[in-house]
């Protein structure tokens, strides 16, 4: 299983694709994409290999954007297939969301946000986080980097994931603990993959993001890691990658 993520100036997919072929010996069952123009989401998932997720993204992808996410899954809920692949949306259809990892309390979660009036797609514990966010997003009025980190800390498991919010088109937040999540950091873009082999060929800079921290990454603004236990802002460290 595997994650990839653009932000910068390129168009996003040929990036995501190519980051999810490099991604390929991780070992998966589904694979998927979505591209933000920013204005609207394309997304496109499917059962099987990321040659089968290409043949379908060049029908369905049909406008570029310079942001996006890639997931291959490895399900752990939810059967292998079209619907229970990454990435996922939330009730409103703002958020979306990659996730690598497990949310072992996502049953008690679930049954909270169905009793809030959300619904459900998928079979996923990665449906029912993205929408923990939103609840959180929305009735406490939070920005997206405060939430996901709200309810990371309600959160019992383990997980890489990547999000962003449509109605903030420059910003992706990401998060990390027991699941791999390097950040790779150009001139104004960046990448984000379980491992630095997506994006090696365009930066030799990255941050590998320890367990329990988030980064909140801003075009032009750049990257912002925080602890995500205590809030406390983290002086990241850039290493230079070796060929
Ligand atoms: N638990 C999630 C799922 O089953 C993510 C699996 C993965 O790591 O790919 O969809």
């Amino acid at each position: 299983c595997g994650i990839v993520g653009y932000l910068g100036f390129r168009d996003a997919y040929p990036v995501l694709i190519k980051g999810l072929k490099r991604l390929e010996y991780r070992g998966y069952d589904s694979a998927g994409v979505a591209i933000f123009d920013g204005t609207d989401i394309q997304l496109s998932k499917t059962k099987g290999k990321v040659s089968d997720l290409e043949a379908r993204a060049n029908i369905e992808i049909k406008n570029n954007g310079t942001m996006g996410l890639g997931h291959t899954r490895w399900a752990t809920h939810g059967v292998p297939n079209d619907v229970n692949s990454h990435p996922h949306y939330s009730n409103s259809g703002n958020l979306i969301m990659i996730h690598n990892g497990i949310i072992e309390n996502y049953q008690s979660l679930k049954k909270e946000l169905i009793k809030r009036g959300y619904t459900f797609k998928s079979d996923t514990d990665t449906e029912v986080l993205v929408n923990l966010i939103e609840d959180i997003q929305i009735k406490e009025k939070h920005k997206l980097g405060k939430a996901v980190q709200i309810a990371l800390n309600q959160v019992v498991g383990a997980y890489a994931i990547a999000v962003f919010d449509k109605t903030k088109p420059n910003e992706i937040v990401v998060a990390k603990l027991g699941s791999p999540l390097a950040i790779g950091v150009g001139e104004n873009e960046f990448f984000i993959a379980s491992d630095a082999s997506p994006f090696i060929e365009y930066t030799k800079n990255a941050i590998y993001l320890e367990d329990e921290e988030m980064a909140i990454i801003r075009r032009e603004k750049g990257i912002k890691v925080r602890k995500i236990v205590d809030d406390s802002l983290i002086d990241p460290y850039i290493q230079e990658l070796q060929l």
